[in-house]
């Protein structure tokens, strides 16, 4: 049926009818006191998802853009920096450093494995002149949480900044960024926040501003002392995305008013369930449960069957779209989204029809295997 899709890729991801409802009043000027107010409000609601009493700023750009930010305000030429690679989204971290000319160090863990704490402490204590620490906090590429708070406890007793992408995991899955020591945390719309792309909110600790106020790097449209130069009247540099905002604030009232705890019990329910029924299909997850994302999970495509043709089944037959690999895994994995505005409803709609695609292409499978391990789990029912 035209029309009818169902949208579980990680980012864009599906926006809830509150959001567009929000955002289809007129568009209002930004160089307003009514601006001003909903820029404040929003600051302060997303203080409460960050966990932060840090300045907050709203960007219009998308994730790549804020990346960008943490990079150009943080990073002269030459300071080195310490890359935490757990896939394709470390590697764009990496690869910004580099273009702002970074002496990169890279500890490279692999496509489905975490940031192992002790390589982490041991390059710190080799280089103690590191200026940067660039860490993802979900690996979206595949499906890995990284700890944030072991890194941060590690970084914070250095003179080292800790960048953090956040962008598929915030709002998600927790972060606590005073508690664990996050200095730049980035993270854009179009992910956990249930909006469609274009904004991207960084929060910027007391420490990081020591470093950005006197950065050599060029910078202009992503130049932090320029949005800080007018934070204070709650206002932007450049023309804002209003629009956006105004989806913004309705996103963050939903996610307050679910309440954030059951937000990210929401979405540890849905990641358990879809890699129970994963499982039960006899199929390999790309991630261990110790490390796995509640954002999305990555799955290795069947024995015989090419991950991308069953994708293709799964799109065109029965309008679900799942997102292929990336970097080192393209082709080899799909990965299944349940970030954002998603529930049970999703995953059910999701396996079942991942069961007819292996079907199809004479993948040994139990038809409802899936199905039944998934709604086990949401029933309470599975078995440890
Ligand atoms: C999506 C994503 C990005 C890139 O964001 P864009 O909005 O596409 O620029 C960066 N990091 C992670 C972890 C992501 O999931």
């Amino acid at each position: 049926m035209q029309d009818k899709e169902y949208l579980m890729i990680p980012g864009p991801t599906p926006v809830p009818p509150a959001v567009y409802a929000a955002m289809s009043r007129p568009v209002g000027g930004h160089r307003t006191d009514e601006f001003a107010r909903l820029y404040m409000r929003i600051v302060e609601k997303l203080k409460k998802v960050f966990q932060t009493e840090n300045d907050v700023f709203v960007l219009t750009n998308s994730g790549t853009g804020a990346l960008e930010t943490a990079v150009a305000n943080t990073v002269s030429p030459g300071d080195k920096a310490l890359a935490l690679i757990t896939g394709n989204f470390g590697e764009r971290f990496a690869a910004i450093a580099r273009a702002y000319g970074a002496e990169l160090i890279e500890l490279n863990f692999g496509y489905g494995n975490d940031v192992d704490l002790k390589a982490v402490e041991e390059k710190l204590n080799e280089h103690p002149d590191i200026k940067v620490v660039l860490a993802t906090q979900n690996e979206t590429s595949t499906g890995v949480c990284n700890d944030i708070a072991g890194i941060g406890a590690l970084v914070a007793r250095t003179p080292a900044l800790l960048l953090v992408d956040g962008v598929s995991g915030v709002g998600a899955i927790e972060i606590k960024v005073d508690e664990w020591g996050v200095d730049i945390l980035c993270t854009a719309s179009q992910k956990a926040f249930m909006l469609p792309p274009g904004l991207a909110m960084v929060s910027v600790s007391e420490k990081a501003w020591q470093v950005v106020n006197g950065n050599r790097s060029p910078r202009f449209y992503f130049s932090l002392p320029a949005c800080k130069k007018v934070y204070g009247k709650w206002n932007t540099p450049y023309t804002p995305s209003v629009t956006l905002f105004y989806g913004l604030e309705a996103a963050l009232d939903m996610m307050l008013a679910e309440g954030l705890d059951n937000v990210y019990a929401r979405h540890a329910l849905l990641a358990r369930a879809t890699r129970a029924a994963v499982r039960a299909l006899g199929l390999k997850l790309l991630a261990e449960d110790r490390c796995a994302s509640n954002a999305l999970t990555a799955v290795w495509g069947p024995e015989g069957v090419a991950a991308d043709e069953l994708r293709k089944i799964i799109k065109k037959q029965y309008g679900v779209a799942f997102a292929g690999g990336q970097g080192d895994v393209k082709g080899k994995i799909f990965r299944i989204a349940h970030m954002g505005f998603s529930d049970k409803m999703d995953v059910i709609i999701a396996i079942s029809a991942l069961e007819m695609a292996l079907a199809q292409t004479g993948y040994p499978v139990q038809l409802g295997a899936g199905v039944k391990a998934a709604q086990e789990v949401f029933l309470g029912r599975e078995q440890k």
